[in-house]
């Protein structure tokens, strides 16, 4: 699950992360008296940001920094009326309904601080790189050993000591290695104890020289953090922070009746019991010179509505130009996804190609099902194997 820069700001403060001031607003009048506010604590710096799930922001046009209240209003009317295009969006961009107003600091230098699970190491893992900001991807890609990273054991957090190693190979100097010493053990607390699956404040800076911080003062002023799904149900704050119109909507569709389903860009729907089922047919799809659709899981124990359900998802797909039905029955039984095709033909309609492979409990009843039902469905064809239902589908698709 995504959150939102304002809701992950919220989140830093909990954890005593510094951060400079903020406003939410939904239109161009909030964000002007937003500057107001913040200019009459502050300095005339402010930055206008666009709330979306989506990074590069930046980059896209989404944050604006402003010096006057008028500036703020048309800047922020410019963000809300049109789609933020960024290279994470796809060229059709996100809608903009929230933006942060936040007061505005000078720069002395941009820094990356990261947390992630790593695979590797089997635990989670501090990520820094004294190249922050924008760019980090490409630092990533063409000067790796720019990027340091620490495993942390998860028992014990990340400790003082690899800290101040990760503070000094960063090339922090007197007081600024303390105060990022502390915001490194509490971003990795913060980790850990909300479940997150990636946390990214990019750029953690150090502001210029001041009296109150005479080696500048370590703050975070983006942040983006996502959370394992699968630990929600112990994290009702978290889960709380969910903003539906930042999600596919077929995504939520399947959520509301248990299904695993995640959108592709290839055309053929797949629809599969079991996670290791539906990546290798996803493979067979590939390997027989077409794209999936989709990624759908219907599991072991979904209803005959829900795998109705499932299907409709599917069909109402543009991109779906053949369905592939792979179901190998042990927990889940042949028969009932049969009746949900037959349901699926009666109400939606296969206008496209399906080909359907069963194999395993109640697999007898099942074609039963189906043959009696293969004139209202003349777009079916039983597969014998995966290879030949693959094979059928593929062949069906580049022939259409
Ligand atoms: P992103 O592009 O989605 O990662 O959005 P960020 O919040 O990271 O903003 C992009 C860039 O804008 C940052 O890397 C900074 O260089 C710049 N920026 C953001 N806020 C401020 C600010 O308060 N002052 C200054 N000088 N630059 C800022
Ligand atoms: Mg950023």
């Amino acid at each position: 699950m995504k959150i939102h820069e304002y809701q992950a700001r919220d989140l830093l403060v909990k954890f005593g992360i510094p951060v400079p001031d903020a406003l939410v607003v939904e239109t161009a009048d909030q964000a002007k008296e937003a500057y107001e506010k913040l200019a009459a604590q502050g300095t005339p710096l402010v930055v206008v940001k666009a709330q979306v799930h989506a990074g590069g922001r930046g980059k896209g046009g989404g944050v604006k920094l402003v010096k006057s209240a008028d500036e703020a209003g048309e800047v922020a009317k410019a963000i809300l009326s049109k789609p933020l295009v960024t290279h994470q969006t796809g060229p059709e961009g996100v809608e903009v309904k929230k933006l942060m107003v936040a007061a505005g600091v000078e720069i002395e230098k941009e820094y990356y601080l990261g947390m992630a699970v790593d695979r590797a190491t089997a635990s989670p893992l501090l990520i820094a790189s004294s190249e922050g900001g924008v760019e980090i991807e490409q630092v990533a890609a063409s000067n790796p050993e720019a990027i340091l990273r620490e495993p942390i054991d998860p028992a014990m957090g990340l400790q003082g000591y690899q800290a101040r190693k990760v503070a000094y190979k960063l090339g922090l100097k007197g007081k600024q290695v303390n105060q990022a010493v502390k915001v490194m053990q509490q971003v990795a607390k913060m980790f850990i104890d909300t479940d997150a699956s990636l946390a990214e404040i990019n750029p953690l800076i150090v502001t210029p020289a001041s009296e109150e911080y005479p080696d500048g003062q370590v703050l975070a002023i983006d942040a983006k953090i996502n959370f394992d799904d699968n630990a929600l149900y112990r994290q009702k704050d978290i889960a709380q922070m969910a903003d539906p119109a930042e999600e596919d909507a077929s995504e939520l569709r399947a959520k509301e009746f248990d299904l695993t389903y995640i959108k592709l860009d290839g055309s053929i729907g797949c629809l599969v019991n079991g996670a290791g089922l539906a990546m290798a047919t996803m493979d067979l799809v590939k390997l027989h010179g077409q794209e999936p659709a989709n990624f759908l899981d219907v599991g072991g124990s979904a209803t005959e509505e829900a795998i109705a359900e499932a299907f409709r998802i599917i069909l109402d797909d543009p991109n779906v130009k053949g369905v592939l039905v792979n179901i190998f029955g042990g927990i889940m039984q042949c028969d009932r996804i049969a009746r949900a095709i037959v349901s699926a033909a009666q109400n939606v309609g296969f206008e496209v190609p399906l080909v359907v492979r069963l194999e395993g409990t109640n697999v007898d009843a099942a074609r039963k099902i189906l043959d009696e039902a293969k004139d209202a469905i003349p777009a079916m064809v039983v597969g014998t194997d995966l290879t030949d239902a693959a094979q059928k589908i593929a062949a069906a698709v580049a022939a259409a």
